[in-house]
């Protein structure tokens, strides 16, 4: 087994609970290790401080599995690490009405680079470094004891990866309707990297719903359209769901049409929202919700996006098209933008456009997405719901 030193400040936050590793951490590293479980020791006393399991991804190079020194990278060690998790979520697999939510949150569960999400009777495992799809077979036996009759969906998110999904096992069909709140979305667990909705904004979704009686509501980036789907459901009067990609519109219309919703007054527009918003602007619009919930980062023909850069102009538009007294919400899942400087771009984007506002709720990841105290970066969602006052 490999051994590698830890400089000192890495030896006292593995020691705290943080189980990120980046290549400064260590005085002796070398390449070509990924998949190498490793024993780690402090640079200065030699003694032993943790074990880890090697693979770069862009958070870092591996990832601590254990601070045990009697301890092994085993099937037992994985069948034990899968059924903590899924006691912790005991009452999502007794909730008849949410049928999809995440199993297992990578090292907030105890293993780096690795997630795992239930969607009914399925299972979608996603790999997030080589060094972690390299002991596959293992984390697929382990999975398997406890859910032997699911079917099992697999996604590599890395470079130069094998493949981007597929199907191991299991005779469900990847395209499904699954359960939200009892609201029906329909998904794709086979198609590419992405399934149709992003499970961690559920309580937000929720919120909305709660919230759109009457409401005209414009979502941006919108994808599946699945904000547009809660605020009709929750009695919206209009929605309006824009997005680049063309393919957004087919899977729109049939998430109104799974939960039987008439799309007479739920227009789908593919553009890019900045000219979109250019439009709603020349023609006067006005909206009482409107969402921004972009990806962290975009490029299109037209621009790149990126919202630790842009997040500013993009809520400038939004509030020139959100009516006096309505809302917008403020989303983002860039994990390296910290939650207060989101708070300061709203201050300040507010001021500039001489416009008052409050902070009406605030969303985290929901509990299933666990995070870890010691690695902030793991609350990497922050959602506002942002009231347009005067
Ligand atoms: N808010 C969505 C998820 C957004 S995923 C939800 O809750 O389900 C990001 C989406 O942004 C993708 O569908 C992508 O096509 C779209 N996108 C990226 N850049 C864009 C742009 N400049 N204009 C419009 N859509 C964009």
């Amino acid at each position: 087994m490999n051994i590698l030193k830890l400089k000192e400040l890495a030896t006292d936050r593995v020691q705290k609970g943080n189980p990120l590793l980046v290549e400064k951490d260590i005085l002796n590293f070398k390449n070509g290790i990924d998949g190498q479980i490793v024993r780690l020791i402090s640079g200065k006393t030699q003694r032993f401080v943790a074990y880890a399991l090697m693979g770069k991804q862009h958070k870092g190079i591996g990832w601590v599995v254990s601070t045990k020194e009697k301890w092994q990278w085993d099937i037992d060690f994985l069948i034990e690490l899968f059924r903590v998790a899924k006691n912790k979520r005991q009452h999502f697999f007794d909730d008849t009405q949410t049928t999809a939510f995440r199993l297992f949150n990578a090292e907030s569960d105890g293993l780096g680079g690795l997630t795992i999400d239930v969607y009914h009777r399925s299972l979608v495992i996603s790999y997030y470094s080589n060094g972690i799809f390299t002991h596959q077979q293992l984390i697929l036996d382990a999975l398997q004891r406890q859910f032997e009759t699911y079917t099992i969906f697999e996604k590599c998110r890395f470079e130069n990866a094998p493949f981007d999904s597929r199907q191991v096992c299991g005779q469900a069909d990847a395209k499904q309707v699954i359960l939200e709140n009892n609201t029906k979305f329909a998904v794709d667990l086979n198609d590419g990297l992405m399934t149709g909705i992003f499970l961690d904004q559920r309580d937000v979704r929720y919120y909305l719903q709660q919230n759109a009686q009457n409401a005209t509501v414009l979502n941006t980036f919108s994808y599946t359209a699945a904000f547009s789907v809660a605020a009709a459901l929750g009695g919206a009067t209009s929605t309006v769901s824009v997005d680049v990609a063309k393919r957004s519109i087919e899977w729109s219309h049939k998430q109104f049409e799974v939960n039987k919703i008439d799309v007479s007054t739920h227009q789908f527009i593919v553009m890019d929202v900045f000219e979109y918003f250019k439009y709603a602007q020349k023609k006067a619009l006005a909206f009482d919700w409107v969402i921004l919930d972009p990806p962290s980062f975009a490029r299109t023909k037209k621009r790149t996006f990126s919202v630790t850069k842009d997040y500013d102009t993009l809520l400038e538009q939004a509030i020139a098209v959100t009516k006096q007294n309505g809302r917008i919400i403020v989303s983002t899942n860039a994990s390296n933008w910290a939650k207060k400087e989101v708070l300061k771009m709203i201050e300040t984007t507010f001021k500039n456009c001489q416009k008052s506002y409050r902070i009406e709720k605030e969303f985290e990841q929901p509990t299933d997405f666990t995070t870890l105290q010691s690695l902030p970066s793991t609350s990497y969602l922050k959602v506002f719901v942002v009231r347009v006052l005067d």
